[in-house]
Formats: C-alpha cells, structure tokens, sequence
C-alpha cells in the first residue's frame, strides 16, 4: 500500500487529540464543546452527524444541518473538524462543508459493500481518512478496508482502535484485544494508530487507565468523546467527559520512551530471547519422543489420544502452574496447544502421512 502522512498532522506533538461529543446535537452544544477544546493542544474536532444506532428510535444524529456547524468550528476556531461517513450521499456533503478529515465507523468497516462504495466516492479526492477496526476481531478485515481506499487513490490514511463487540456482561463495553492492532501497526509501521478508549470503556471511569495503555503501547494519539454535559448527551452519554476532565486525563499522561537501544531493557530482551530459543528446543525434543510414542502407537494399534492419560497430565500441568505461581488457565491454554501439535504429529505417523 502507497501511504503518506497525514499533513494534518505534521507538527503535531504525539499525542494527536482528537476530542469533540459523539453527537453534533445543536449549533450551541457544538460551539460550546469546541470553544472550550480550541487553543489548548486538541489536534481535531470530532463529532457524529449521522449516527449509526443499534435500535431504531434512538437519536440517528441531526444530518446534514449539522455541517454548517463544523464549517463555524473550523473558521472561527481554526479547529480542524472530522466526521463519520457511511454512504456516498455523506461523503458529497461533507467534501462541500469542507469538513478536513472523515472516519469510517466500526459498522461500516465490517461491510466490504459500504466501504467500496465509500471508496468509489472518494476517488480523486485527496482527503485524510480514518478507518475504525470492524467492531468484529478480523485484522484481514480491517486491512482490506484500508486497501479499497488506497486503491481508489486515498493516501493519507490512518486507522481508530475502538476495540471489539462481543456478548454478555463484560468491564468493557468493547474489548480492546491490543493484540490485534498492534499486529496492524506491525505490518504497516508508518500508518498513524489513534485509539479511542472511549467506545473500548463505555464508561468514563476507564478512561485514564486505557490512554494510559494506548501511550505505553506507542499509539500516535486518541480519540476521546467530549461533552459540556455528558449525562444529558443524546448519545454514549455514559462514556463522555466534559472538556475539563479530558484535560487532566491528558495532563496525566505519563510519555514513556519507545526506543529501547541502550537502555537497560535490551539486556532483558537478550535474556528473554535466550529463554525463548531454549523453549523451542524443549518443544522440538517434546514432539520427537510425541512421534516415537506414535511410532510405538501404531506398531500396538492403539488410539493415539488417550483421554485419561490427557487428564492425567492437564492435572499434573495444573498443580505445576499453581506450585510456580503461573496463571492456571493462561497455563492450560498453552499446553492445550502443545499437547494438540503432539497429538497431530502421531496422526501422521500412525496414518503413514509423510
Ligand atoms: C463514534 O465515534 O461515535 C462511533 C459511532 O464510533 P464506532 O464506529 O467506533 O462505534
Ligand atoms: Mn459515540
């Protein structure tokens, strides 16, 4: 992909903040949020125009009256002003209001259909766009969105970890799974990753705690709902803070170097690498006596998997782990795996499978 930085962006010292409410609700509730944000170090404004809601009946966001809004925001504050687009129809309209930067939602990401249209509209168009992670865990997903802008001749691109849905009872509304954007940054090192701890927590008290994560993860910036007052917000009112408390989760923020050279932690990597190259001979020797078993298997005609000595050994793994102080569960988990390769390995012996 052919990516080039965010001009917006330029000059900008990490983090890059994005702030302003979920919902544009009215002209003074817009201006209000955005006076209180202006000249203090908020890189954009954000706020929703057309709102994609679970349930029909609830506020769908005021459409396209709100651009003229954003338009006063960015000329008499000389605050750049960011949008969600979803269809064709938003992207004219915003491209006329002059609106700097648009996103795609979560909701969108995860409908290849959408965001080739979206891309179709964007062709020749030289804006910056945002992509939020599909509110599915699907990194290719992710990706291939980002890749349908690229082809349609978007270049300045950068992505929003807004974290990821799933069902029942949970800390956070979604769950962040660093995991997988930091796979993303990893395959594509120069584009810019904001995260938005805001849709992660679904709940202000979290706030803190996941910039926190985000800066200590290298994160260029954040994202984060912004209201005057956020219970009587129309939308997410629960996760939204006023702009004085977004000041002093940033204020809070701790910077944390990401260069490693020549500080006391590449000792510790060199150690940990050692550690890890001993691990894997353990295994490859692990799975040579697993083959042998299988050799042996074959010969008797016996089942290669063998629950009760499975048990057996899950038990023993589990007194192991507990006696060691290891997380148990986290502990199953990597034997399970182990214990599936071994189990593969003499399928292919006892089945003759070269
Ligand atoms: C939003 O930013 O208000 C929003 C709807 O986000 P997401 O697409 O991440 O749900
Ligand atoms: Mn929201």
């Amino acid at each position: 992909m052919e990516i080039e930085k965010i001009k917006l962006f330029d000059n900008c010292t990490k983090p890059i903040v994005s702030a302003g409410p979920c919902s544009a609700e009215s002209e003074e509730q817009v201006m209000q949020v955005a006076s209180s944000l202006a000249g203090k170090g908020v890189t954009f404004f954000r706020a929703g125009i057309w709102k994609p809601r679970t349930k029909p009946g609830c506020f769908e966001g005021v459409g396209k009256e709100g651009l003229a809004w954003l338009r006063r925001v960015r000329s008499e504050l000389s605050l750049p002003v960011a949008t969600e687009v979803a269809t064709p129809e938003h992207i004219e309209q915003c491209l006329e209001a002059g609106v700097d930067i648009l996103w795609v939602g979560a909701r969108t990401t995860a409908n290849p259909f959408a965001v080739q249209d979206i891309a179709d509209a964007l062709r020749g168009v030289d804006i910056p766009v945002l992509v939020k992670n599909p509110v599915n865990p699907d990194l290719e997903l992710w990706i291939g969105a980002l890749e349908r802008l690229n082809n349609a001749g978007i270049k300045q691109l950068g992505v929003i970890h807004r974290g990821f849905s799933s069902y029942g009872e949970k800390i956070f509304r979604n769950s962040p799974q660093w995991q997988i954007p930091l796979e993303l940054k990893r395959r594509m090192p120069h584009i810019p990753m904001l995260c938005d701890p805001s849709h992660i927590a679904g709940k202000r008290e979290l706030l803190s705690l996941l910039s926190q994560e985000a800066m200590d993860l290298n994160f260029d910036g954040l994202m984060i709902e912004t209201h005057c007052y956020p219970d009587c917000a129309l939308s997410d009112s629960r996760q939204q803070v006023t702009p004085a408390e977004l000041f002093v989760i940033l204020d809070r923020l701790v910077h944390r170097s990401s260069k490693s050279e020549g500080n006391e932690i590449s000792r510790y990597r060199t150690l940990l690498d050692e550690i890890d190259g001993e691990l894997m001979r353990l295994i490859a020797k692990r799975m040579q006596i697993a083959r042998e078993i299988g050799e042996i298997k074959r010969e008797k005609g016996l089942t290669v998997f063998q629950p009760f000595r499975y048990n057996e050994a899950m038990e023993r793994f589990a007194a192991e782990s507990a006696l060691r102080s290891l997380d148990v569960e986290a502990m199953k988990d990597i034997f399970e795996v182990i214990h599936s390769e071994s189990i593969r390995q003499q399928l292919r012996i006892v089945n003759d499978i070269k």
